[in-house]
């Protein structure tokens, strides 16, 4: 074991109590902060008030993943309840089953193609650029064409992004599945599921450790220099450098809090993609815990508005339009300037993470400091490629 550092954290979410619990257990000695009166950030769950239904406060969050060693490291820390999320999508008036698979181009089209047909007929509606898709625009016409296009994918990325969708990277549309048989499973990872206790019990089980101290309603800038040997930083990354080359764009959202009787929408999450209805999604979240459903005679909505963030706003999506890129790539050299520092997470780092791409980038941060303390050296500037 290597010579005893104090690290200070900054931010207690995922990747902030992951990184803090990495150096704990090897005698390391962390300080983690958050400016919040809360821990785990944006996968901050809490008993809604009224309803007694546990809330996704920062919006929907489905643990999946493939990774076998991520899924055990949250097992250590909760018991994940089995859950399978399944969407549904308001187009035009009607319901239909997300993501696009089967059932939904046949309810579409009014058909009733079997797998083999429809995967025929929507490569005959796919339209080829001559390159390679790069924006999401392209994407989307290549793989469903126009008419699904429009009406699934056009209006809802508008509303999400606040951008048209020919300035957005391809990669935001891979994220969803394209399925020629009725599998209507959201996610097509291995592991699926949502706390029992939801995710703010998973994070204290994280950061239960004697060698990590918590201080919340704590800001870094407020602290002022504290002599620690080293510190993480989990905020956003041009906030650190008091946005001196200029504002990352990041898209906020709000939530309109409805208590409605129960049932109100018969499933978590309901998509709206016509550009004309100002919300992007109506989440319903005693869904996310079938195992208490019965309980309930009144049930909690959020309806979720997506903007721009301003100076005061909570970042949740970091943007990333070409601009974005240009200037991530300034304040990153000025990150690999600043070795006493390093930076992590969705806002250190800048890049849209689920949840367990999250807990996997920050055990490597945690492998990467203890792997630098023990040769007792200060640790490079560690900086996820970006
Ligand atoms: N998307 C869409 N229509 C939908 C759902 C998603 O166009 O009904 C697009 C949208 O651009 C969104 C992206 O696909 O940002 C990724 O969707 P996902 O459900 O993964 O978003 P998240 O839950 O992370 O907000």
């Amino acid at each position: 074991m290597s010579k005893s550092r104090s690290v200070l954290v900054v931010g207690a979410g995922l990747t902030g109590a992951v990184v803090a619990r990495a150096l704990a257990e090897q005698g390391h000695r962390v300080r983690v902060i958050d400016e919040r009166d809360h821990i785990a950030g944006n996968c901050h769950t809490r008993r809604d008030p009224e309803t007694g239904v546990m809330v996704h406060v920062y919006g929907p969050h489905i643990f999946h993943t493939d990774d076998a060693g991520v899924w055990d490291f949250i097992n250590r820390h909760c018991e994940m309840m089995p859950y399978r999320h399944q969407v549904k999508a308001k187009v035009g008036g009607a319901v239909y089953s997300m993501p696009v698979n089967l059932h939904t181009i046949n309810q579409f089209f009014g058909t009733a193609m079997s797998p083999h047909e429809a995967e025929r007929f929507v490569a005959g509606l796919a339209e080829h650029g001559p390159d390679a898709p790069h924006s999401f625009e392209e994407q989307g016409l290549r793989l469903v064409g126009r008419a699904l296009y429009e009406a699934f994918f056009q209006g809802y990325t508008r509303k999400q992004w606040g951008v048209e969708p020919s300035r957005l990277p391809a990669a935001i549309l891979k994220r969803l599945p394209l399925r020629f048989t009725y599998d209507d499973n959201y996610f097509f990872h291995r592991f699926q599921g949502i706390p029992r206790e939801g995710y703010t019990a998973a994070v204290a089980s994280i950061l239960d450790h004697p060698g990590i101290a918590l201080h919340l309603a704590t800001s870094a800038e407020n602290l002022g220099a504290g002599g620690d040997d080293h510190t993480v930083y989990t905020g956003a990354l041009d906030r650190y450098f008091g946005h001196r080359l200029g504002r990352l764009g990041y898209r906020t959202l709000r939530f309109e809090r409805e208590v409605v009787p129960a049932p109100h929408q018969g499933t978590a999450v309901m998509n709206y993609c016509d550009v004309d209805v100002p919300y992007t999604r109506i989440t319903e979240h005693m869904y996310f815990a079938p195992w208490e459903m019965a309980g309930f005679d009144r049930s909690v909505i959020y309806r979720e508005y997506s903007a721009s963030a301003g100076a005061g706003d909570i970042p949740y999506y970091p943007v990333r339009l070409l601009d974005d890129k240009a200037l991530l790539q300034r304040y990153v050299a000025l990150a690999r300037q600043t070795p006493a520092v390093t930076f992590a997470g969705r806002l250190g780092s800048y890049a849209y993470l689920d949840m367990d791409v999250a807990i996997r980038r920050a055990m490597d941060v945690g492998s990467h400091l203890l792997a630098a303390f023990a040769a007792e050296c200060a640790p490079e500037a560690f900086v996820h490629p970006v």
